[in-house]
């Protein structure tokens, strides 16, 4: 089953991300736990905790249709120590957060070498930091968004993505989470069906299918290969509808959220519905 939807708001309490996800029919969502433009978050409310996991129910998101993201603020390869720590720390914070809620998934950007190491230190610094927060937390993986590239992020080569899943304990805990505008941004073709599938036999023979926990469907204002994070409504973009239409009839994307952070909320539903229609298509 296709599991589509959008990061929504989570404004009042995580608990109304469900019902703000149900209303543009959605059957996936992705949110923030926590303010992601602040370091520290009060701990998440016993009643809070509950109203969420009830909500959930109510609406029938099961934990692998939700893809909670992390803070902006975290970079989980900071080559300065204490900055490194502070990041270590929310990180395991989120994931504690995600686990208090029944959640499975927790998305992060993986980091970036600011120039100050290299990008092998800093692949490693990431893979460290994914491990240590396994040991503090149970069950959820850690799902590792690929980037546009812009400044000095890392993860936007798959190889990226490779050498960091290489160096983590507990492989059964980590996973990707492929962003169509960061992987066009990045340098990889998604603009026809072919381009789309070669781009995804490349992905499949350096990080493997088997480790994409989710996927973030968004078109592109910038080119090929520009490293511009700017995301685009499906279709009005440099990317087209091609990409997305693969991606619905094919069944290596069923059961992962496939998340929605086009630019224009207003037509969510719309774009969720134009998704399923492809999928019927079949
Ligand atoms: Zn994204
Ligand atoms: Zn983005």
């Amino acid at each position: 089953m296709k599991l589509i939807g959008a990061h929504v708001s989570a404004a009042g309490g995580v608990f109304n991300a469900p019902e703000n996800a149900a209303k543009i029919g959605a059957n996936a969502f992705a949110l923030f736990t926590k303010n992601q433009r602040q370091w520290v978050a009060k701990p998440l409310e016993q009643d809070v905790i509950i109203a969420f996991k009830a909500r959930c129910q109510q609406y029938e998101f099961k934990s692998e249709a939700i893809l909670p993201h992390d803070s902006y603020l975290i970079n989980l390869g900071n080559p300065e120590t204490e900055k490194l720590e502070k990041s270590r720390a929310a990180f395991i914070d989120e994931m504690q957060r995600c686990n208090q809620l029944g959640l499975t998934l927790l998305n992060f950007h993986p980091g970036s070498h600011l120039k100050k190491i290299s990008e092998s230190d800093c692949l490693r610094l990431i893979a460290e930091s994914i491990n240590m927060a396994h040991q503090e937390v149970p069950d959820v993986v850690a799902v590792i968004e690929n980037t546009a590239g812009q400044g000095s992020n890392l993860g936007w080569r798959f190889e990226h993505l490779a050498e960091i899943i290489e160096q983590v304990e507990d492989k059964s805990r980590v996973g990707v989470c492929i962003d169509t505008c960061h992987t066009f941004a990045a340098g990889y073709d998604l603009r026809s069906e072919s381009a789309t599938e070669a781009t995804f036999a490349e992905f499949d023979q350096t990080v493997g299918m088997s480790f994409l926990r989710g996927m973030h469907l968004n078109d592109s204002k910038g080119k090929l290969g520009s490293h511009l994070d700017r995301h685009h409504s499906l279709g009005e973009g440099e990317i087209g509808w091609d990409c997305f239409r693969y991606l619905m009839q094919d069944s290596r994307f069923d059961n992962i959220p496939l998340v929605l952070e086009t630019i224009n909320p207003d037509i969510w539903q719309q774009e969720i519905m134009t998704l399923r229609s492809f999928v019927a298509n079949e």
